[in-house]
């Protein structure tokens, strides 16, 4: 299959371009426009400085996005904070009054799993009790620090449906950017290795393998939900069951001579 797609991915080590295989999906969702460049910012800025008197705030007449706005105090000194265009920067942050830190919002990254039995004939699904409540959603959460996004998908499954993944089997499957909420999900198709515990967890009331025709495709909690789900039926696993490859899914951790080594890595075929 020659079908391929392209992507720009920013990491730690400069972006690159990657080719991504055709069963690999990559969507984006909403667009919100709220980031402008320093050159949209300056004028609206030096115009909001001059109108205000001595002391005053000059982006508190722009029209700012709420992650903005809501950002009141430092978080290094309690000081008050104002929104600033800093220095060398293009994107507006609250910059403190007092310490002159800078505060960087930056998207939450959400993961999670497609867990297929080990025959492939059914699938995991959690019925929430947090909004929105009684919907079916595939186990998944904001991710935790220190931990990688294969180790989050592992532990959001335990929490919420009791079950062991399988690391091994798991290849990343798609990635949502969802650019209207500021938020990235991580989606891994995994198999469940450990059901004997399967039921519901602290923010579940319920947790099934659903055969695929069962699925109750009226009563999903999300879109990403339903896109997943498709997608891991038509294209992700018939593709996966015929080909041949492998993926790396790595975590790097930093040794004390500043050397990355990989600590944890999955493989298929
Ligand atoms: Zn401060």
């Amino acid at each position: 299959m020659a079908v391929t797609r392209l992507a720009l991915f920013a990491g730690p080590f400069g972006i690159r371009t990657c080719r991504l295989p055709f069963w690999t999906g990559l969507l984006t969702i909403g667009c919100t426009g709220f980031t402008k460049t320093e050159r949209a910012w300056a004028p609206a800025l030096r115009r909001a400085s001059m109108s205000g008197g001595p002391g005053a705030d000059p982006a508190a007449s722009l029209d700012l996005p709420p992650y903005l706005k809501n950002i009141n105090f430092c978080q290094q000194c309690g000081a008050k904070v104002q929104v600033r265009l800093p220095q060398n920067d293009s994107v507006l942050r609250p910059v403190c009054t007092g310490c002159g830190t800078v505060v960087y919002i930056n998207p939450k990254v959400v993961i999670g799993s497609v867990a297929v039995s080990e025959d492939e004939s059914a699938v995991l699904l959690v019925e929430r009790t947090i909004p929105p409540v009684g919907k079916w959603t595939l186990p998944a959460g904001f991710m935790e620090m220190s931990e990688s996004t294969l180790d989050g998908a592992l532990r959001e499954a335990s929490e919420e449906a009791n079950v062991v993944l399988d690391a091994a089997s798991a290849e990343l499957m798609c990635v949502f950017n969802i650019v209207s909420s500021s938020q990235v999900q991580i989606l891994y198709l995994t198999k469940v290795i450990d059901t004997s515990r399967l039921g519901a967890g602290s923010e579940t009331s319920d947790a099934r393998m659903f055969k695929w025709a069962d699925i109750p495709w009226e009563n999903l909690a999300y879109p990403t939900v339903r896109l997943s789900l498709e997608h891991a039926m038509k294209t992700f696993l018939p593709a996966r069951r015929e080909r041949t490859g492998m993926q790396q899914i790595l975590t790097l951790t930093k040794l004390a001579d500043g050397t990355f080594v990989p600590t944890h890595l999955t493989s298929q075929k």
